[in-house]
């Protein structure tokens, strides 16, 4: 079986900056393994052509701590310097590598790809994310909606279409006003006010709000849905309701429990059980990025990087 000394699951953010910093520290052989055939496959998946990266998406004045860092740009500057970083830093990372397990073996852990044992590591830094488990609504989807409904923003393009967008947040926003000059679009939210948008997306909300381009359904919280022709009908607890051609759910992503669980680390309230260094109950395994943090974002991704090399080298390597 191959030997390494870090193996990290995904090369999203958070993955690529805790190979940058192990490499930085000396501590290698690093591998990245990640399920997709691309880096950073969130961004490449769910960011539309063009979008701003906010460098304080979600929490405003953030500092870099690490190695890695950012200024707010495009999608595509963004992912040209990451895609740069990996030339720079050669690293090693293997696409269609899927970890579906890790299990102790003697002083480190076996990772298994595709269910196959192939990599002995003696650090594991789990940097899977967030984005591939969905949050969803309590309320039952009737399957025959299945193909109208988006749990996450839909790479497709929409034309004169009436489309609900539920959610508060900056994902909400940023899709409501990509679709609003080519579709009819309304923005559910179960609060009266948005306090979770930074405040560009809240502008740009706002504005084409009083262009009448979209039409926020502020204090609205819906009760079920059913199919209706071709369509969806909404019940809202107001007692209200509306057809629709399509909803996107912008509920943010939940943290992968099943995952976590099957390789033995703790839950805590739903949240993996992690001490001030992001280090697991088990010696030597690490959460880095969305799954490691409330409230994620790139740069609290490339600063648990920094923290848990830095971990690593001052518990373990002295
Ligand atoms: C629509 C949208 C807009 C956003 N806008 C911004 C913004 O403007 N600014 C900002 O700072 N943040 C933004 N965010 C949040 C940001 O994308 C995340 O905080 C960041 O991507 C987290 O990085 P990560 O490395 O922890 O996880 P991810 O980027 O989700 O990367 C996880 C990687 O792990 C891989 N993976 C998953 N499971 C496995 C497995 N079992 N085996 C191997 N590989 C696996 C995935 O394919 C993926 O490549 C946005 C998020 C969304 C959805």
């Amino acid at each position: 079986m191959e030997k390494v000394k870090i193996a990290i699951i995904g090369a999203g953010p958070a993955g690529i900056a805790s190979a940058i910093e192990a490499k930085a520290s000396k501590i290698e052989p690093v591998v990245i393994l990640e399920k997709s055939d691309q880096i950073c496959y969130t961004i490449n998946k769910f960011y539309k052509p063009g979008k701003r990266v906010d460098a304080n998406f979600k929490s405003a004045g953030i500092k870099p701590i690490g190695l890695c860092s950012f200024e707010t740009e495009t999608k595509e500057n963004f992912l040209k310097r990451i895609e740069n970083w990996t030339k720079q830093w050669n690293l090693d990372i293997r696409f269609k590598a899927e970890v579906t397990n890790i299990t102790k073996n003697g002083e480190g852990y076996d990772i298994w790809i595709k269910d196959n044992p192939e990599i002995w590591a003696e650090f594991v830094i789990i940097a899977i994310g967030i984005f591939g488990t969905p949050r969803k609504p309590s309320y039952p989807i009737p399957s025959e909606l299945k193909n109208k409904i988006f749990f996450e923003p839909p790479q497709q393009q929409f034309e004169n279409k009436k489309i609900l967008v539920v959610g508060g947040g900056n994902t909400a926003a940023e899709v409501a006003y990509s679709l609003c000059d080519n579709n009819e679009i309304y923005i559910s939210y179960r609060r009266p006010q948005f306090f979770r948008i930074n405040e560009t997306n809240l502008k740009i909300l706002n504005e084409k709000a009083k262009q009448g381009k979209i039409k926020l359904l502020l204090n609205t919280d819906i009760e079920k849905l059913e199919p209706f022709d071709d369509k969806i009908k909404v019940y809202f607890k107001n007692n209200k309701e509306d057809i629709y051609d399509y909803i996107i759910y912008c509920l943010g992503g939940s943290t992968p429990k099943r995952f976590l669980q099957k390789i033995g680390i703790q839950m805590d309230n739903k949240k993996p059980s992690l001490d001030e260094y992001f280090e697991t109950n088990l010696p030597k395994v690490f959460l880095v990025g969305d799954i490691a943090v409330e409230k994620g974002n790139i740069m609290k991704a490339f600063n648990t990087a920094h923290i848990v090399i830095k971990r690593i080298k001052e518990k373990y390597l002295k």
